[in-house]
């Protein structure tokens, strides 16, 4: 057995915690836990469930088209005891982080959904179809960029990209061009922040270096203090980075991962995937950053959990 699984084990038995319970109300005395950030194993894709405070959550992309990983991924949120998802972010058009939203939409309520500002859906095959079922079941969509909040408590805000229309916007690098590019597409992924109570979390999507360096500029120019008050956008010493582009290569600047400094890393990648993913100079790189890091993958761990408790304490479980 993994140390780190026979200490959560423990620490478990200790406390008399159940394990596949996500939120639990009141464990003892005024610690409760409150928000969970669940990383599906989906293989080669990504899909990330967040659990707030409030009783809402999040859904950051849903894998690729696959029945099994649809219905694996709607019963793991109704698991939690969801049947709704309030905020539904895909991240771009590719299969692999919008494969299975018709299927989710059809099983599970959709509150409102954010997506990149792509000028003709209708050149993403699968992507135009999702929009279409969003409009028939009349669910709120609304596009990203940087400096919309999603939610003030727990901070949810998009730190990129770059409005349509100003320069270095990817959304116009990818409207403009006749024949979109991978690179192009990748990079509408937004990176996204997350805080609970001092825990911070980044979810990158594909995005790549040239995007994490526009993230690094604006917070060093001190743009997230301008457009989310002073402070409120903190990059350093990140808790927990969703390693952009299943860990490939042309992801994970040096930059970028020199500023955040995550202390626990997460790489959603399939086992033995076509790609390589993750990139071992990708890997080298995170550890230059902080030799002390600790890496998550869920090929090697499978679904990986991350339980905040409202002091922002936190524990990691993983299923492998
Ligand atoms: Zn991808």
């Amino acid at each position: 057995m993994h140390v780190r699984r026979i200490i959560i084990f423990i620490i478990l038995a200790a406390m008399q915690v159940y394990l596949p319970i996500s939120i639990i109300s009141v464990v003892s005395g005024k610690v409760s836990i409150n928000f969970v950030v669940h990383y599906i194993d989906v293989g080669q894709g990504d899909c990330t469930f967040i659990e707030f405070d409030d009783n809402t959550c999040m859904l950051i992309d849903c894998g690729e088209k696959s029945q099994s990983i649809n219905n694996k991924i709607v019963s793991y949120i109704k698991n939690t005891g969801k049947t709704q998802i309030d905020y539904f972010v895909l991240t771009h058009p590719n299969t692999d982080h919008v494969g299975n939203a018709i299927g989710i939409a059809n099983a599970l309520s959709i509150k409102q959904v954010y997506i990149p500002d792509i000028a003709k859906p209708e050149n993403f095959y699968t992507y135009s179809n999702i929009l279409e079922v969003f409009s028939q079941k009349d669910i709120k969509v609304e596009k990203f960029s940087v400096g919309k909040v999603v939610k003030n408590e727990p901070f949810v805000a998009f730190l990129s990209p770059k409005p349509s229309g100003e320069e270095g916007s990817s959304f116009d690098e990818l409207n403009l061009s006749d024949f979109p590019t991978e690179k192009q597409i990748n990079n509408l992924s937004p990176i996204t922040y997350v805080e609970y109570k001092g825990a911070r979390f980044l979810f990158t999507g594909d995005a790549d270096q040239s995007q994490e360096q526009i993230v690094v500029n604006s917070y060093n120019i001190g743009l997230y203090d301008i457009l989310y008050g002073k402070g409120r956008v903190k990059l350093k010493n990140i808790d927990f980075l969703k390693v952009g582009h299943h860990g490939g290569n042309d992801s994970s600047g040096q930059n970028f991962l020199d500023l955040i400094k995550a202390k626990n890393v997460v790489i959603s990648v399939g086992g033995g995937n076509i790609y390589n993913h993750p990139d071992t100079l990708v890997l080298n790189r995170i550890f230059q950053a902080n030799q002390n890091v600790n890496f998550y993958r869920t090929d090697m761990e499978g679904n990986i959990k991350v339980v905040v408790n409202n002091r922002g304490k936190y524990e990691v479980f993983t299923e492998l």
